[in-house]
């Protein structure tokens, strides 16, 4: 009989209890780094803000398309970007507040409706002077992305896709849209592998995910439309046709870039990728679901 009134006594300790378990253990795990980001963050937002609204202001017309609130928003998390991520120049390369700011507002621009917006799989911005080789790849490249940790630029090609937002070019959206499938999409080909290597990082099942699967199926028939009448113009450039991959990210460039032609001649593609990335470019640069970013 003590045994189970001490069996009693033990369970009504650990509900009691639980809250404090789970609270120490959450301070154990995560020593301060939330609190510290937070006030980092908070002191940036301050001495910046004014400053950074005027910059965009000048430099992105979308920053413009975005009500008082959203803006206060888009500055937040320019400004953790700035503060979580490094920045390296290449070969003489000076990394200016000009670089960094537009590469943080590409991306703030690109996950503006997803709630885990930062990419935080890849920390390190690296620039070049020019065109770059990197690796045992023996190729000149404009950009390159890796699956996590790194993402590169030519400078001159970084600011070129940035200056004309119209031109269906952005060198930075593009690298941005192959970090931002390898932060929250596990490899097609593994989606529904349980065994799969990678598939311990990924928040499986999760919304973005899901709706990436969606997307994913009406884009493949498109892509082989392309695929199929090479010769033929189609309404995104050629090098979408080379692999899903690309495809992806030339479809996210012309998303922002050209969003009412996309709407209009690819409605089904274009409704998904909104649908995805949680806001709508066509019409102005509202989000659909404002009170529920995921
Ligand atoms: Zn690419």
């Amino acid at each position: 009989m003590a045994i189970i009134w001490g069996f009693v006594a033990l369970f009504f300790a650990l509900i009691v209890l639980s809250p404090f378990i789970s609270a120490m253990l959450f301070l154990a795990l995560n020593p301060f780094n939330a609190i510290k980001d937070f006030i980092k963050v908070n002191r940036l937002h301050k001495v910046n803000s004014a400053v950074h609204h005027d910059f965009f202001t000048r430099t992105f017309p979308y920053y413009n398309l975005l009500n008082a609130d959203e803006q206060e928003t888009f500055i937040r998390r320019v400004n953790l970007i700035l503060s979580k991520k490094a920045f390296h120049g290449q070969s003489g390369v000076e990394i200016t507040d000009d670089i960094k700011l537009l590469f943080a507002g590409t991306l703030v621009k690109l996950t503006f409706g997803l709630f885990n917006y930062e990419l935080s799989w890849h920390g390190t911005i690296i620039f070049f002077p020019s065109l770059f080789v990197f690796g045992k790849n023996s190729q000149s490249m404009k950009g390159l992305t890796f699956f996590s940790d790194k993402i590169v630029f030519s400078l001159p090609d970084f600011l070129h896709g940035i200056k004309d937002p119209h031109d269906k070019l952005d060198l930075a959206l593009h690298e941005c849209a192959h970090a931002l499938k390898a932060n929250h999409v596990r490899d097609i080909n593994h989606l529904f592998d349980n065994e799969s290597r990678v598939s311990v990082f990924y928040d499986s099942g999760s919304l973005f995910e899901q709706r990436f699967i969606l997307w994913y199926n009406v884009a493949l028939s498109e892509y082989q439309i392309m695929k199929d009448n090479e010769n033929q113009e189609h309404f995104f450039r050629g090098y979408a046709a080379t692999n899903m991959d690309e495809f992806w990210a030339v479809c996210i460039e012309h998303f922002f870039e050209a969003p009412v032609e996309f709407r209009d001649k690819h409605p089904k593609l274009y409704q998904h990728t909104a649908s995805l990335l949680n806001q709508d470019t066509a019409v102005r640069a509202s989000l659909l679901s404002p009170q529920a970013f995921y």
